[in-house]
């Protein structure tokens, strides 16, 4: 087993998760009439479709293909250990209520459990195990939280303390997607960080080495960007780097990763590319720029790019795959620099 630690806090997502579902379920089986039983088997069962995006995960995490990144894993272990004691004692009193207004304060409770941070940044770090998705497409906290607040209405049970809890949960919730996008994602290009270029190519190689498929490299880098900031200002090559990257991705599948791996240079992975066809896609890229109708500063990019197949099964034989072919693109990139820029080298 590659790393126990991300099993076992997948593991206890997945147990409060369970935990969860469960609590919905008492609540519609002891609901006062139709119309709430309808209402809470609705939550019953999107918990029920979340619970199944962390079995799936569970089971590649058994067998070591999911990598730790969390930065405090054991401090992670011990925040959700809580939250699933919590849900426990919540279950045991959700199977003894049949009042509307606790129901509806349980509720909330356990949704505020459900946002954690870690519990955030776990789904963004897990996204290409699931197609690209979160489990936020079925299962969204703030169509929740708005979905009671309804329900409250409807019942003619809100009150002020209700409103205060729905609007806090409303505000944390969004802090929390917030902070997960900062830590991964560039300000200005909206695109990855090299954080979270890391984050999502070590989980993707995983894949492709499972696949046997051939994944290719690509290091861009503007040519002589010094020149366009002293010649147009700082600003306008801010919005050269925003350029560059939308025509970078409109020429990539959206399976594929784009980051900004430094100042003006860019990283891409192409998880699944046959190895002729890796040349031809960084042909297009390096032409589409120079031939943009809004390139008025003449820009240009120089590209290097490398691929291989994975063959490590560990993480670090992966991480140490992934340096190499980083390397050597790299490498490819600065003979591109040095015959005469505007290049694609392999
Ligand atoms: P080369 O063709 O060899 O790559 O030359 P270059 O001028 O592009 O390379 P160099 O590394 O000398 O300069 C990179 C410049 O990129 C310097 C730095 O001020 C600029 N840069 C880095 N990040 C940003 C940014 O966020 N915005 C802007 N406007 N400029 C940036
Ligand atoms: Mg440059
Ligand atoms: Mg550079």
């Amino acid at each position: 087993m590659v790393d126990d630690t991300m099993t076992k806090i997948i593991r206890l997502c997945q147990s409060i998760d369970e935990n969860g579902s469960k609590i919905y379920e008492s609540l519609s089986q002891n609901a006062q009439n139709e119309d709430l039983t309808a209402f809470w088997q609705k939550f019953y069962k999107d918990a029920l479709h979340h619970l199944s995006y962390w079995t799936k995960l569970l089971s590649y995490a058994e067998n070591g293909e999911i990598p730790q990144v969390l930065e405090n894993p054991d401090e992670t272990f011990e925040e959700l250990s809580t939250i699933h004691t919590k849900t426990v004692k919540l279950l045991e009193k959700a199977e003894k209520t049949n009042e509307i207004e606790k129901a509806f304060l349980m509720a909330f409770k356990l949704e505020f459990y459900l946002i954690h941070p870690a519990v955030e940044t776990l789904f963004q770090y897990l996204k290409p195990f699931s197609n690209g998705t979160t489990p936020q497409v079925n299962y969204n906290y703030n169509t929740n939280i708005n979905t009671l607040f309804n329900g409250l209405h409807k019942h003619g049970l809100v009150t002020m303390e209700l409103e205060l809890l729905g609007e806090t949960l409303h505000r944390l919730w969004k802090e929390n997607m917030k902070m997960a996008i900062q830590s991964n994602y560039d300000s200005l290009t909206s695109i990855l960080n090299r954080r979270g270029i890391f984050n999502s190519i070590i989980p993707l190689s995983h894949l492709a080495q499972r696949n046997n498929s051939n994944v290719g490299i690509m290091m861009i880098d503007i040519d002589h960007f010094k020149k366009v900031n002293d010649t147009y200002g700082h600003r306008y090559g801010d919005g050269v780097l925003k350029f560059v990257t939308k025509t970078i991705k409109s020429n990539l599948r959206t399976s594929d990763i784009l980051g900004r791996y430094g100042g003006e240079e860019f990283f891409v992975f192409l998880s699944s590319v046959e190895s002729d066809s890796i040349r031809e896609v960084g042909e297009k890229i390096r032409s589409s720029i120079e031939q943009a109708s809004d390139n008025e500063a003449g820009i240009t990019i120089s590209i290097g790019m490398a691929q291989s197949r994975i063959h490590g099964m560990k993480e670090v034989e992966i991480e140490q795959e992934l340096d190499e072919l980083i390397n050597k693109a790299d490498e490819k990139l600065y003979e591109a620099k040095e015959a005469g820029r505007n290049k694609v080298i392999m």
